[in-house]
């Protein structure tokens, strides 16, 4: 704690490109800003946003005591410097009033326009949800801010700017927050501020991070640094003069400056190298900006005929530019008596994507955007997005996300000479995903430089590379090890899981069957529908899923044939009978009726009952079967537990209906899945009023995991022609799944 706030006046100056003379900024400083980038900008309209925030930030206060305002204030400007459109500013200004003030989007966009909702909805943390723990929590809001950053990219803009003051205040933080936070703005939005191109915001993110993150190490760096560049002085400048003189002697128009590079980028040189300042090329660097592209070949050569220059550093970023579009030629000269510096060398619009990314490529109309169009950057996003769209693990979303961010690129080319970035290290399979998630899938082997290499070899940077296929090919497991880009490795992952998943329905579904012959049940009797309508009884959606539970075991097959099983007639008469008693009364009212709705072959004076398994109505098919003290009890034809039952053939009697038996009503149970939705006890209530039944008991729960409804219905019934019309009449209700009559 001691040596940071010690040092951080001493030794860090806070948003030195910002900052000026005054810590804080006003709102005239935003307004003047932007209208410096943006001369016609709609200065009633920021004003608006700005009073707006103002109002809705009033009484809050930062940890550090000042009003909440100087932060949002702050935001504006950093995005108003940095020549990003009015609404961007705007929603500087509004960043926090969703997540801090009670605002809700809707205001923002009916007040500001839609793309300041959405930016600012973007930055806005998930605030309603129950998360499992922090890291859940943290991976969905990177999630949401990943999604809405590849519709507006202006939304991660944002959000950088909003890190870059909120690092300048870490200050008056606990320890261990700050290094969290560092850590965090590492890994995470420095990489996203230098795929999108944005340097300053990126080195300034840096500076901190190294600052808090490394005290000591930064303090030690800082003061070497100065005193070289007061010693050595004279030699920069020297420098400087000859190549002026050099340029101007071949008529090149070009600024020259020179400039220490970043303490963390020398930082972590040094570091991966192992090695001490004195054994670094480069932490001088002397930048070059020319009128031309032909400007920047004449002057790299001038530059190497005049000095030696150190073979293995020249880098040609202009015929192959780096993944954020930055373009430069890079060479690393060494003087007379030793001493080594890079230069860079660049055109003036070179120079401005280098420094500003993204917002150098679009255009402006009275500051306004006019088109977000496609680029480079937001077809980067868009991928990153949709690579970790369906990850649905925490750590592997984060691990996705760093993996995308956090790798050193290489560029290689496919056989037509298209460029495509890979991070470092990647193989010929994950060039071969990136192509094409079924070229990927199809790989068997691939040509790197016309020289055949397996798809597990390290790519270098520059090769031309052709992947072989072969329809036959199949991914394996091997295949995570081969990958090294997240995205292959997900798209891996994906086939195996599904590849897994149709094997376990395979053996599921088998499963199943055997157990429904074990239990004498034909399996041709168990049609999909049958499967469908008992879906909810295992919580799954789909028969696939249904099957592949059983295949991996998350669903015994004693469990899964359960609901298939005939039922009792005689446990089943008790259950209900001590459930429901007045039910029960009714429907044996109806029972005893029957018995003269129903002629028996041959037999008279015998009593009738008809079964409750099946419940058969006027109109069916049905079956009597004489049983011990009860008399015959009639089943519909086809009834399942009738069917099971080991039944006497010579018991079996033939029973027909009377006439005059549609007048008589019957009890018809119904089974009616539905999704969950609101009025759907009313549609369905419609059916009954539309066809003239009388419901006698209607009982509906709600799965609200699934969104399903569960309907049991009791109606008196007629016919089976009514019985019908009331079915069909169910099934058109919108939103009802199935509906079944129950036996
Ligand atoms: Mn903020």
């Amino acid at each position: 704690m001691g040596l940071v706030n010690d040092t951080v006046s001493a030794v860090v100056k806070p948003l030195a490109r910002w900052v000026g003379k005054d810590r804080n900024k006003t709102y005239d400083d935003v307004e003047a800003a932007l209208l410096r980038h943006h001369p016609h900008a709609d200065k009633e309209y920021l004003r608006e946003a700005y009073e707006f925030a103002h109002k809705a930030h009033e009484g809050q206060t930062r940890k550090t005591g000042e009003p909440y305002i100087i932060h949002p204030i702050f935001v504006a400007f950093i995005l108003a410097e940095s020549k990003l459109d009015i609404e961007t500013v705007a929603s500087g200004f509004l960043h926090d009033v969703v997540e801090d003030c009670n605002v809700e989007v809707s205001d923002l966009e009916e007040k500001f326009g839609k793309n300041v909702g959405c930016i600012v909805d973007g930055v806005t943390k998930i605030g309603k949800v129950k998360f499992r723990d922090k890291e859940q929590a943290q991976a969905e809001n990177y999630r949401k801010m990943i999604m809405a950053m590849s519709n507006d990219i202006r939304v991660l803009i944002v959000k950088l700017a909003d890190r870059c003051h909120n690092m300048n205040t870490l200050a008056s933080l606990r320890d261990e927050k700050r290094r969290r936070i560092s850590q965090e703005t590492l890994d995470i939005y420095c990489p996203l501020a230098h795929r999108i191109g944005m340097s300053h915001l990126k080195a300034e993110l840096e500076r901190w991070c190294f600052f808090y993150l490394e005290p000591e190490a930064y303090k030690e760096l800082s003061q070497e640094l100065a005193e070289r560049e007061k010693r050595q002085g004279k030699f920069l400048n020297g420098v400087k003069k000859v190549v002026g003189k050099l340029l101007d002697e071949n008529h090149i128009k070009a600024e020259v400056s020179s400039r220490v590079k970043s303490k963390f980028s020398i930082y972590r040189k040094m570091k991966r190298k192992g090695c001490s300042l004195d054994a670094l090329y480069d932490y001088y660097a002397f930048r070059i900006i020319t009128e031309s592209v032909e400007d920047c070949y004449k002057t790299f050569g001038l530059l190497h005929s005049k000095w030696q220059h150190i073979p293995g550093r020249i880098k040609d970023f202009i015929a192959t530019p780096k993944a954020n579009l930055y373009q430069s030629i890079h060479t690393t000269l060494m003087s007379p008596d030793g001493q080594s510096f890079e230069v860079q060398v660049r055109t003036r619009m070179m120079h401005r994507i280098a420094e500003e990314g993204v917002a150098a490529h679009w255009s402006y109309k009275d500051g306004r955007l006019m088109n977000v169009g496609k680029n480079e950057f937001e077809s980067w996003l868009k991928k990153m997005a949709e690579d970790q769209k369906d990850v649905e693990d925490t750590d592997e979303f984060l691990e996705g996300i760093k993996g995308h961010l956090g790798a050193r690129e290489i560029l290689v080319f496919t056989p037509n000479s298209e460029i495509k970035t890979l991070p470092a290290g990647a193989t010929p399979l994950d060039f071969a995903y990136l192509i094409h998630t079924e070229v990927g899938h199809k790989a068997v082997g691939a040509k790197v430089d016309g020289k055949m290499v397996s798809l597990r070899s390290e790519l270098q940077s520059g090769s031309i590379v052709e992947i072989i296929t072969k329809n036959s090919q199949r991914p394996n497991e091997e295949w995570l090890q081969w990958v090294q880009t997240p995205s292959a490795r997900t798209k891996v992952r994906a086939w195996l899981r599904k590849e897994e998943r149709d094997k376990a329905v395979e053996v599921g579904r088998n499963k199943f069957e055997k157990a429904l012959k074990k239990n004498k049940i034909p399996v041709k009797s168990v049609k999909n529908t049958d499967i469908v309508a008992r879906l909810p009884v295992f919580e799954k959606r789909k028969i696939e899923d249904f099957y592949a539970a059983i295949g991996f075991g998350s669903i015994t097959t004693k469990n899964a044939v359960k609901p298939f099983l005939p039922e009792d007639p005689e446990a089943e008469a008790n259950r209900q009978e001590a459930l429901e008693e007045r039910r029960n009364r009714a429907i044996e009212k109806v029972t005893k009726k029957s018995k003269n709705m129903l002629q028996v072959k041959g037999h008279n004076d015998i009593l009738v009952r008809l079964a409750k398994c099946c419940n058969p109505i006027s109109g069916d098919q049905i079956v009597g079967y004489i049983t011990l003290g009860h008399g015959i009890s009639v089943h519909k034809k086809g009834c399942r537990s009738f069917a099971e039952q080991n039944v006497n053939p010579a018991r079996k009697v033939e029973v027909t209906w009377d006439v005059g038996a549609e007048t008589s009503v019957f009890m018809v149970k119904l089974k009616v899945f539905t999704e969950d939705r609101a009025g759907m006890i009313a549609d369905i209530s419609q059916v009954f009023t539309d066809t003239k039944t009388t419901v006698q008991n209607l009982n509906a729960q709600v799965n609200e995991d699934k969104g399903v409804g569960i309907f049991d219905i009791t109606l008196q019934i007629h016919t089976l022609d009514h019985l019908t019309k009331v079915i069909q009449n169910m099934k058109r209700v919108k939103g009802v799944l199935s509906c079944e009559r129950f036996q």
